[in-house]
């Protein structure tokens, strides 16, 4: 069935993130505009079988890997549910999810027994206050506490996602290595986009990928990882304190070639493509259980996928007009 999410520069899509939810609990400088922004209005929000509807279809078409995202997925009411059901539909292989981690002690055990077993954890720094600067205002403990706990439940692999922002946290590089090697966990550095609130992004602020490494040979030597299965475009390095740290480079080394992934939005917006701003609109496909309509749609919108993007380090001129926490990451 996959030749159905094939777009004409021959990438297969195999995997969809669903944002749940735009709504946070966070104000991440760099995720949330200070001004103008404005929630979805709750009647536009896909409900759990509008979204089970849309996973179902997509499944029939190819799709096999969900990632569930946000804003904050787990502010969304009984995300166990969805995930359980999702569990159910015959192609989906796996199910997982990216979260802040704030509310990870709470629910890790609800969303593990739901069938969670892979997760994202986003954590761009390691020092309490610069935590505290950069979420607008969340505690590091927290956060730590939630990430021992997924550890003690059994999730693994977890990931931690680290934007990394020069003048932010680029001293910090070798101290999540450590906290990498000593927690037996994955960090993945992210290149800083342009997405989210513009105000705070400037080209001087991204630490490319190559920076990342030659900061990381100070102290420690690595070796390539092969990638596994819907291990993303990460580039990944075992490094010598035994630490698996990840390098995702969507500006200074633009991975769009291999790109297997599409994007549902909480309202129902299909968005090929993260960095640009064409959509397709499946609110009335979905709202109306339409699978032939909706089929037409997605191979539409496959058509609106661009070989790359044009952003690089030199800068961008592009606007975006949604933020990171309407799409979903
Ligand atoms: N709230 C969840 C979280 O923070 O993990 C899920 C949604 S969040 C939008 C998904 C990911 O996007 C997070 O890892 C976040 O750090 C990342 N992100 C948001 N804005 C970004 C930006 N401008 N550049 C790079 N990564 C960004
Ligand atoms: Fe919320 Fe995630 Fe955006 Fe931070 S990055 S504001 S946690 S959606």
């Amino acid at each position: 069935m996959n030749e159905n999410l094939k777009d004409k520069y021959n990438r297969t899509y195999k995997y969809l993130r669903v944002s749940v939810t735009d709504r946070c609990n966070f104000r991440c400088k760099y995720c949330v505009p200070t001004h103008d922004f404005e929630f979805i209005p709750h009647g536009k929000i896909l409900k759990y079988e509008d979204i089970l509807f849309a996973v179902e279809s997509l499944s029939q078409l190819g799709i096999e890997k969900i990632r569930l995202t946000g804003g904050e997925p787990l502010v969304r009411k009984n995300i166990s549910y969805l995930i359980s059901e999702i569990g159910k539909i015959k192609n989906i292989k796996e199910t997982t999810l990216t979260t802040n981690g704030s509310l990870l002690s709470k629910y890790v055990n609800e969303i593990y027994d739901a069938g969670i077993r892979r997760i994202n954890i986003s954590l761009d720094s390691l020092r309490e206050d610069r935590y505290e600067y950069i979420t607008g205002g969340f505690k590091l403990n927290e956060i730590l506490d939630g990430i021992n706990k997924a550890i003690k439940t059994g999730l693994n692999p977890i990931k931690i996602n680290v934007v990394a922002i020069k003048t932010f946290n680029d001293d910090e590089i070798l101290d999540f290595c450590n906290f990498a090697g000593e927690n037996n966990l994955n960090v993945r550095f992210i290149e800083f986009m342009p997405i989210g609130n513009n105000v705070e992004w400037k080209k001087e602020h991204i630490i490319t990928g190559d920076e990342i490494l030659k900061i990381i040979s100070k102290k420690f030597t690595y070796e390539p990882v092969k990638k596994g299965n819907f291990e993303g475009p990460a580039v990944n390095y075992r490094l010598s304190n035994g630490a698996k740290i990840g390098i995702i480079t969507p500006i200074s080394n633009h991975f769009c070639s291999e790109c297997d992934k599409l994007r549902l939005t909480a309202d129902g917006k299909l968005r090929p493509c993260l960095l640009s701003d064409n959509e397709i609109n499946l609110f009335d496909e979905i709202k109306s259980r339409d699978f032939a309509g909706f089929k037409e749609k997605i191979k539409e919108s496959l058509k609106l996928k661009e070989l790359d993007h044009n952003i690089t380090n030199d800068g961008c001129t592009a606007k975006f007009k949604r933020t990171m926490s309407k799409i979903g990451g």
